[in-house]
């Protein structure tokens, strides 16, 4: 495999609202619509649609919801011999109302067969020959570890939701690629110098070889441990929706890598792969082909 990601798979359930509810409240929303989601499936559909040889590890129910995901990663071009269906457990679930004309949201998840995911799971011939292994935190921590264990080629791991990560899995890690706020939480600093050199500072403290610091519509600035920093702005677009970017990012980071790109290069080609994702509904729906990527950086 070029890339294997191995996480979660979430069935999105996006229900338009005039007015967010508040607590105890009833609204009557406008419509509602399901989506493909889950931050280790948008990552797994952003590598497939860019490049070959990506494989998905995660689990979902034995439920329609799980068939749905897995025809969005087939359709994306993702092998999903290795998603498990878990009986008795549903596909996992994002419940989203989205506040027409604000765009402020409330978000709740069901991990439902994505906590079933287990450490044996992610010891698998995919996750061993990949070139590159993604990861997030959207599946138990001990799996998380055990693919870091299990990986042969460069991890890379977005430290999403935010939590304390053990010394033993930051140890396996080649790539780190948190947001600002991923950043500000791992490193226990307060809110404040959100220059480049002091994000540099801040993410050389973590002690992992390369960190990679998203940062909205500033780009993305990449820092080595024992070296420089360099921040590479997004190509302009008209951003339209900027949910799931930074999973569009890894995604094509991880392509970029597997190909045996350099990583300012790697960097270039996601700031820009993600830049082109912002610029179309949700998670998926502007996800760019690799000639989309390659015309905007000639
Ligand atoms: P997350 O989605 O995880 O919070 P960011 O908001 O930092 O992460 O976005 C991830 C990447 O997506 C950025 O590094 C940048 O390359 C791209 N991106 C995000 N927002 C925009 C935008 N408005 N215009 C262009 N690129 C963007």
């Amino acid at each position: 495999m070029s890339v294997t990601v191995v996480g979660s798979l979430n069935e999105d359930v996006l229900v338009r609202v005039r007015r967010l509810p508040g607590r105890g409240e009833t609204v009557v929303g406008l419509d509602a619509a399901l989506a493909p989601g889950g931050k280790g499936a948008n990552q797994a559909a952003a590598a497939g649609r860019l490049g070959t040889g990506v494989a998905m590890v995660g689990r979902v129910g034995a439920d329609p919801a799980g068939d749905r995901q897995l025809a969005a990663l087939t359709a994306a071009g993702v092998d999903v011999a290795a998603v498990r269906r878990t009986p008795g457990t549903p596909t996992g679930s994002a419940t989203i109302p989205v506040e027409e004309g604000t765009g402020e949201n409330l978000i709740v998840v069901v991990p439902g067969a994505n906590a079933e995911l287990t450490p044996g799971d992610a010891d698998v011939e995919p996750v061993r020959s990949a070139r590159v292994v993604l990861l997030q935190l959207e599946v138990p921590l001990a799996t998380v570890l055990a693919a870091a264990r299990s990986a042969t080629g460069t991890v890379v791991l977005t430290p999403a939701p935010p939590q304390p990560l053990p010394a033993d899995l930051l140890d396996r890690v080649d790539v780190l690629v948190p947001n600002e706020h991923e950043l500000l939480q791992l490193s226990g600093a307060a809110p404040g110098d959100s220059s480049p050199a002091g994000l540099a500072a801040l993410a050389r403290t973590l002690g992992v070889g390369t960190v990679v610091v998203t940062l909205g519509a500033r780009g993305a600035l990449l820092v080595h441990r024992a070296g420089g920093a360099l921040l590479q702005a997004p190509p302009p677009v008209d951003a339209v929706d900027t949910t799931g970017a930074g999973d569009c990012f890894c995604g094509a980071l991880a392509v970029a890598l597997a190909a045996g790109a350099a990583p300012d290069a790697a960097v270039g080609a996601a700031v820009t792969a993600a830049a082109l994702s912002t610029t179309g509904p949700g998670a998926r729906g502007a996800l760019p082909g690799a000639a989309e990527v390659a015309a905007l950086r000639s």
